[in-house]
């Protein structure tokens, strides 16, 4: 009998320290999704007044009295960039609060994973020309996958996007996409590799942060907020896969990303 009180007690009050933690996570949880949806919304209200911002600028430049007045043109020069860079922000805290929200699902179909990267390379091939870096695709000519298409190519976009930016003039960045099967499940890797700078390995554990930024000097030059690998890992976290980096300072990067299919 003894026992069995003991066994009932014990029982009880497990079941009433998990209720009071979630009664106590609760409105943190609540307030954590306020804060989203918060953020969501706001980036995307500021989309439109940014755009105008942008044309506006645009038609100031193709005015006469600015093109003869090299002050005025290296103001508008300027603003544009401030414009595209808030533009990029808030693309990127948009992406960021929609991956990160409880109610994100990948929307799957099947497509052709070399296509979609096919894609990526062309997009990207005019900001990797101008830095005489060659990119290199290998992969399987037919690489069906029942995966997000749209989230696929974000994720191909953010990890070729870093690579070019993170590598000097006359590198090189070489994608290998290729599927295979391990103790019966389909697994896909990615891996993106570059002759880049490299990430010091006190930096490692913390690229994945928000706002995170080995070197915060060079954002202006090269237009980061240290977002988009904080994108790519909520991407690849829905998708239950993994997602890591090998690296040497002065080397390069290889980042590799494993998707169960
Ligand atoms: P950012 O917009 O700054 O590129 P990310 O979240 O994409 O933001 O990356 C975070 C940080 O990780 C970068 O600022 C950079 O220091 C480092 N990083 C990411 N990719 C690479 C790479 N391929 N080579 C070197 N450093 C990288």
């Amino acid at each position: 009998l003894l026992v069995g009180m003991a066994l009932l007690f014990f029982v009880l009050a497990l079941w009433f320290s998990q209720l009071m933690s979630r009664k106590a996570i609760q409105p943190i949880a609540r307030a954590y999704a306020r804060q989203r949806e918060f953020v969501a919304d706001a980036s995307h209200e500021l989309r439109t007044p940014l755009s105008v911002m942008l044309r506006s600028i645009e038609a100031l430049q193709l005015e006469e009295s600015i093109e003869g007045d090299p002050f005025s043109k290296n103001v508008l020069i300027g603003m544009k960039d401030e414009v595209n860079s808030i533009t990029k922000l808030v693309g990127e805290l948009l992406h960021l609060a929609r991956t990160d929200s409880d109610d994100f699902v990948l929307d799957r179909s099947v497509f052709n994973l070399k296509a979609a990267a096919e894609t990526v390379r062309h997009k990207l091939q005019p900001v990797a020309q101008a830095k005489d870096i060659a990119i290199h695709l290998d992969a399987p000519d037919e690489l069906l996958v029942n995966w997000d298409a749209e989230k696929a190519t974000q994720l191909l976009v953010l990890l070729l996007d870093n690579a070019i930016k993170y590598t000097p003039d006359k590198g090189s960045v070489q994608v290998r996409l290729a599927d295979g099967m391990e103790k019966g499940v389909r697994f896909l890797t990615i891996e993106v590799q570059d002759t880049g700078i490299g990430i010091a390995t006190e930096a490692l554990p913390r690229i994945f942060d928000r706002f995170y930024r080995q070197d915060k000097s060079r954002t202006r030059k090269t237009g980061g907020h240290g977002l988009g690998l904080a994108i790519a890992k909520n991407i690849v976290d829905a998708s239950r896969g993994t997602i890591q980096v090998e690296s040497t300072v002065g080397e390069g990067s290889t980042f590799r990303v494993r998707i169960p299919l």
